[in-house]
């Protein structure tokens, strides 16, 4: 946005509301607010009667950095139970909210979800900011993104961080164009700058093949998704306990264009990568989705699960969710094997940072075997038999 209003100088007379061609400005607290739909047309600057709005020069745009503090996560919840990959980024909130000096807060929104709180302290919140109403129970993006983002304009964090599931990617980009603020999606690094204490948002770029930092100098919230499986969990400490912050959730008619009709679990077979100690992942040089079947005898042999290789989904052999990957699922169990896989910098995106990765391959040169701690050259189709055998 471009213009600015003085709070000092606003009446909350509303006429700059009323009058902005673009919806651009609402009340807040019963002063005016200049929205991210704002075209810097200059309208309002002569209709305020009490000369409350002026416009910024280019180089003041942006927001008052210094009013924002404390690092926020979004604690996502499903049927009332928490996401792990919010533990995740309450562990890697708090090295980021120590690095500054600031608190680390969670942000819960749900419909009787409050026994929640307490296992969020536990996980290192100092403050739970905690919306109730049956409209939370389920996430609904108007819901949500209302809640939050009234909590954010109220509280002003100065980070807020999602899971980069299919909540938070839908989340996040709303709050972030509310806020006017930008997003770095898909996060695989955080740091804190030690000069400037800026968040350093790091991701794979051009398709895996460098990795951007990205940074959020002018606007706040700085915001970033993390990938399910990225970051280490932080101890559980039982007994921990914190501040709790209600905060509002009230809705008026036209708030919530969404009405959720029924919820359809998914019919094909799901498969939870993220949590698996073992993971069994084919690839091309199984040949054909049959191969998949030695692939699931040794998995179901190791107390493993299934995973693929992109190109073995995108044959249609095996469903996405075994997919891991830039574009599948980020994985870190205590052994990986690799059985037919050539090692593309985009599945290694997605294990490379596995206990024990163990590569089965017919090509010495293939890249798998440059990440592998074990590497075996040979037919999959003997290897595996071989390895079966021995475990009996
Ligand atoms: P191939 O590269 O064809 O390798 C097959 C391997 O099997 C070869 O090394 C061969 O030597 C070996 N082999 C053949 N027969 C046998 C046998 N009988 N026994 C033992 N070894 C055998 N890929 C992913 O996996 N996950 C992703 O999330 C992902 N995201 C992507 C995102 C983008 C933007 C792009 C551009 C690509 C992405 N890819 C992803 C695709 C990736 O680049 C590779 O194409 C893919 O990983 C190759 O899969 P593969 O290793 O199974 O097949
Ligand atoms: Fe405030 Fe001026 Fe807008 Fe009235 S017209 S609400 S005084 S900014
Ligand atoms: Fe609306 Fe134009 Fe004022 Fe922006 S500058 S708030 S678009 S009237």
């Amino acid at each position: 946005m471009a213009v600015r209003i003085i709070p000092e100088k606003c009446k909350g007379c509303q006429k700059c509301v009323k009058e902005c061609p673009f919806g651009a400005i609402s009340m807040q607290e019963k002063l005016a607010a200049v929205g991210p739909s704002c075209t810097n047309c200059g309208v309002c600057i002569d209709i305020c009667p009490f000369g409350a709005i002026e416009k910024l020069d280019e180089g003041a745009r942006g927001v008052d950095t210094t009013l924002y503090h404390d690092v926020w996560v979004f604690a996502e919840q499903r049927d009332g139970a928490l996401m792990s990959v919010s533990v995740e980024l309450l562990g890697e909130g708090k090295k980021l909210a120590d690095e500054i000096g600031c608190k680390l807060c969670a942000i819960l929104c749900g419909d009787g979800a409050e026994g929640l709180i307490g296992e969020l302290f536990e996980y290192g919140a100092d403050k739970v900011y905690y919306a109730d109403a049956p409209e939370l129970k389920s996430y609904n993006t108007d819901a949500y993104t209302k809640v939050i983002y009234q909590a954010i304009v109220k509280y002003k964090p100065e980070i807020v961080l999602l899971g980069a599931t299919h909540i938070g990617r839908d989340l996040g980009p709303c709050l972030a164009v509310h806020c006017g603020t930008g997003l770095t999606a898909d996060c695989t690094k955080l740091d804190i700058d030690p000069e400037d204490k800026k968040l350093m948002q790091t991701r794979p770029a051009f398709g895996g093949n460098l990795m951007a930092t990205i940074l959020c100098p002018n606007h706040r919230p700085q915001m970033s998704t993390v990938r399910p499986g990225v970051m280490e969990k932080p101890e559980r400490v039982i007994g921990r306990t914190g501040e709790r912050i209600d905060i509002a959730a009230a809705f008026k008619d036209g708030d919530i264009r969404i009405r959720v009709l029924e919820v359809i679990k998914g019919l094909t077979e799901q498969v939870s990568l993220t949590d698996a100690k073992v993971i069994v992942s084919g690839g091309a040089g199984l040949g054909g989705p049959e191969g998949f079947e030695l692939i699931g005898r040794l998995a179901d042999r190791l107390g493993g699960v299934v995973g693929a290789s992109r190109a073995t989904v995108d044959s249609g052999w095996i469903d996405h969710s075994h997919q891991v990957g830039q574009t599948g699922t980020t994985v870190k169990p205590q052994v990986y094997f690799a059985c037919g896989i050539s090692g593309a910098i985009q599945h290694l995106a997605g294990m490379q940072n596995s206990g024990y990765i163990v590569a089965i391959n017919k090509n010495e040169n293939a890249p798998i075997f440059e990440v592998a701690d074990y590497g075996i050259v040979g037919d999959l189709y003997k290897v595996i038999p071989a390895i079966l055998d021995v475990l009996g």
